[in-house]
C-alpha cells in the first residue's frame, strides 16, 4: 500500500512539477508579471513532503520485516537447536536424518545412526554438581564434532544421550567401528573441571538403514532408525563401558522379554511375589546355629521361584530396589521375631540403596515399628558400594553402628581394592567370597587365600565368615584355619520362613519355646507392637 501512495504521489509530483515549469518556462518566456501559480507550488511542496514521509515509512517497513525474519529465524533456531551443545536436538534430528537418508540414497550410500550414551553419568553429575555436568556435556559434543566428517549431524537426544547420523559404503562398515573407536578414545581423556578431574565412558549403539532395507524391503525412517540404535545401544552398556554394538533383528526380541520382565518385577513387588528365604550361618568352631542370611526368591505366578540374580539388577535399574528391599526386610523382621533372640539375620544391601540418603533412617524406621533389635541385625554391603561416595556412605554406616547395627563387607576378595576399602570402614565382620572357599580341597593352593584372609582378620580384629561350605573337606580344612563363621550349601539350601521355623521348633530354639523369660525392654516392645 505504501508503495502505491509513493507511486500515486510520484506521478502527482510530476504532473504539478511539471505544471509549475511549463508556467515558470512562460513567464519567462513574454517577461509578464504572471509568474508561477502559488497554488502550484505549494501542491509541489506538499508532494515532495509526502514523498519523503512515505519513503522513511518505507524504509522503517523494511527493517520492520528484517527484524522480524530474524527473531523467527531464531526462534526455528532455538526449536531446533540444544542451547547447551549447539546441536541438534530430539525435534530436529529425525527430519535432518530422513533429509540426509535421501541425499545418500541417491549416491547408493547408507546411513548409520549412532546413538552414544554416557555411562553413569548421574553419579558424576551428583558427585561434582550440575555446572560441572553441563561443562561435560558441552565438551562431549565438542570433542564428537571434532572427529566427524563434515556433513554428519551431531544431536542431543535429552540428558546425557548424543546421536551421530554419517553416510557411509555399505560395504565398509569398519569406517564407521573406527569412527566410533576415535570417538571413544577422544572421550576417555580426562575432563578437567576446576580441582577435579572426571573420567567419561560411553556406550555405542548403531543402526544402519542398508540392513533394514534387507530385512523388510522397506526403507527404514528416521524413527525406526532411532529406535534400533536405541536398543543397540543398550546391549553395548551391559556388555560394560566403552562398547559399541549394531543392531540384530534378536536384540528387539531380548528386550521385549526385559520389558515384559520389567513389569512382571514392578507387579510382584506390589502385589507381594517376593518373599525371604534363609541361609544358616553356622558358628564353625561349635557347629551351633548363629543366625541366618536372608537371600530374596521372586514366586512369580508365571514363571515359578526366581533367584535375585535375575531380578536384583533389574530392580536397581528401574529403580525400585529400595521398595522392594524394605518390604523384604519388614518381612524378615516379623520371621524372625519369633526366633531365639540369640540368632542374628543378615541382610544384603544394594549400591544402589546406599545412594539415598535416607537409608539408614529407613532402616532405622524400619527397626522401630516391628520392634526388631538393631543388634540382632547385620547389614552386609560389597565393595562396589564404597567406590561411589564414601564420605556419604561412612555417615550413613556411622549412624546405623551407633543403633546397635552391624556391618559386613560380602563377597571379599572380588572387588579390586579390597584392602583400602577394610581400612576406610569401620566393618564388624568380613565375608570371604565362596569362588576361594569353593577351591579349598582342589589342590594345595586353594586354602592358601582363605588362610590368608582370616589371618588378615585377625590381625585387623574383624571376624570372618566363609560363604559356600559344600562338602566335608571344606569344612574341615576351615575348622583348621581359624575361628571362622560359615554357611553353604553343606548346611542345607536357602528355605522359607515356614521350613526355617520347622527347624527352630526341631532344635527347640523359638523365642516361645525357651525357657528363659524375655527381657524387659523385649515384652515392653511386644506389648506396643500388639
Ligand atoms: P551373597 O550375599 O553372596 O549370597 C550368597 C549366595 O550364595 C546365595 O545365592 C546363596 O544361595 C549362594 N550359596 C550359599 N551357599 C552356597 C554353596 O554352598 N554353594 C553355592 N554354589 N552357592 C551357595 P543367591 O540366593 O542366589 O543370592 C545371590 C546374591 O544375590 C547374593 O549373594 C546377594 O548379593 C544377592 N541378594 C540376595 N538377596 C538380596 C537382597 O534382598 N537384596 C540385595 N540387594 N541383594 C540380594
Ligand atoms: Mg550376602
Ligand atoms: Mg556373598
Amino acid at each position: 500500500m505504501a508503495l502505491g501512495i509513493a507511486a500515486a504521489a510520484i506521478i502527482l509530483f510530476l504532473g504539478t512539477g511539471g505544471k509549475m515549469v511549463s508556467q515558470m518556462a512562460r513567464s519567462w518566456a513574454s517577461e509578464s508579471s504572471g509568474g508561477v501559480d502559488p497554488t502550484v507550488v505549494s501542491t509541489l511542496m506538499l508532494n515532495v513532503a509526502l514523498i519523503i514521509f512515505i519513503m522513511r515509512r518505507h524504509r522503517d517497513l523494511v527493517r520492520e520485516v528484517a527484524e522480524r525474519r530474524k527473531a523467527e529465524d531464531l526462534a526455528r533456531e532455538l526449536a531446533d537447536i540444544d542451547p547447551l551443545t549447539g546441536c541438534l536436538n530430539r525435534r530436529s534430528i529425525p527430519p535432518a536424518t530422513d533429509k540426509l537418508m535421501e541425499e545418500a540414497s541417491r549416491s547408493s550410500r547408507g546411513i548409520a545412526f549412532i546413538m552414544i550414551d554416557l555411562d553413569d553419568f548421574k553419579q558424576v553429575n551428583d558427585l561434582n554438581g550440575h555446572q560441572a555436568g553441563d561443562e561435560i556435556l558441552r565438551t562431549v559434543a565438542e570433542r564428537i564434532r571434532n572427529l566427524l566428517p563434515r556433513d554428519a549431524l551431531l544431536g542431543r537426544l535429552g540428558g546425557d544421550e548424543f546421536a551421530i547420523v554419517v553416510s557411509y559404503q555399505p560395504m565398509l562398515p569398519e569406517r564407521i567401528n573406527a569412527l566410533i573407536t576415535r570417538i571413544i578414545e577422544s572421550i576417555a581423556q580426562p575432563f578437567e573441571l576446576g580441582a577435579a578431574t572426571a573420567e567419561i565412558t560411553i556406550s555405542v549403539g548403531i543402526a544402519a538403514n542398508h540392513d533394514t532395507l534387507a530385512e523388510t524391503g522397506e526403507p527404514y525412517d528416521a524413527q525406526t532408525l532411532i529406535h534400533k540404535a536405541d536398543i543397540a545401544m543398550y546391549e553395548a552398556k551391559k556388555h560394560g563401558k566403552n562398547r559399541s554394538c549394531w543392531f540384530e533383528a534378536p536384540m528387539e526380541k531380548a528386550l521385549q522379554v526385559r520389558n515384559e520382565l520389567e513389569a512382571a518385577i514392578r507387579k510382584g513387588v506390589k502385589t507381594g511375589e517376593f518373599v525371604p528365604f534363609y541361609e544358616q550361618q553356622i558358628d564353625l568352631d561349635t557347629g551351633e546355629l548363629a543366625g541366618f542370611e536372608m537371600l530374596a526368591r521372586w514366586r512369580s505366578p508365571d514363571l515359578g521361584l526366581i533367584g535375585p540374580e535375575v531380578f536384583i539388577p533389574i530392580a536397581e535399574d528401574i529403580g525400585i530396589i529400595g521398595e522392594l528391599s524394605e518390604n523384604l526386610i519388614t518381612q524378615a523382621f516379623e520371621d524372625a521375631r519369633d526366633w531365639d533372640p540369640a540368632l542374628t539375620l543378615s541382610v544384603n544391601i544394594s549400591p544402589v540403596q546406599l545412594r539415598d540418603p535416607w537409608f539408614s533412617q529407613k532402616i532405622l524406621k524400619l527397626l522401630l515399628e516391628s520392634g526388631f533389635s538393631a543388634n540382632r541385625l547385620d547389614l552386609e554391603i560389597t565393595e562396589s558400594c564404597l567406590l561411589e561416595n564414601i564420605g556419604v556412605v561412612r555417615s550413613m554406616i556411622t549412624s546405623l553402628k551407633n543403633q546397635g547395627v552391624k556391618i559386613s563387607l560380602d563377597d571379599f576378595g572380588t572387588g579390586y581394592s579390597s584392602l583400602a576399602m577394610l581400612r576406610s570402614l569401620p566393618f564388624d565382620r568380613i565375608k570371604v567370597d565362596r569362588s576361594f572357599v569353593g577351591d579349598i580341597g582342589k589342590d594345595e593352593n586353594g586354602s592358601k587365600i582363605i588362610k590368608a584372609i582370616a589371618s588378615l582378620g585377625d590381625g585387623l580384629k574383624v571376624p570372618v565368615t566363609a560363604e559356600g561350605i559344600e562338602n566335608t573337606i571344606i569344612l574341615e580344612t576351615l575348622k583348621k584355619v581359624g575361628k571362622l563363621k560359615g554357611q553353604g550349601y553343606h548346611y542345607g539350601k536357602p528355605e522359607d520362613a515356614k521350613a526355617v521355623r520347622k527347624r527352630l521348633v526341631a532344635a527347640d530354639r523359638m523365642a516361645s519355646l525357651l525357657d528363659t523369660p524375655a527381657a524387659p525392654e523385649d515384652d515392653a516392645r511386644r506389648h506396643s507392637h500388639g
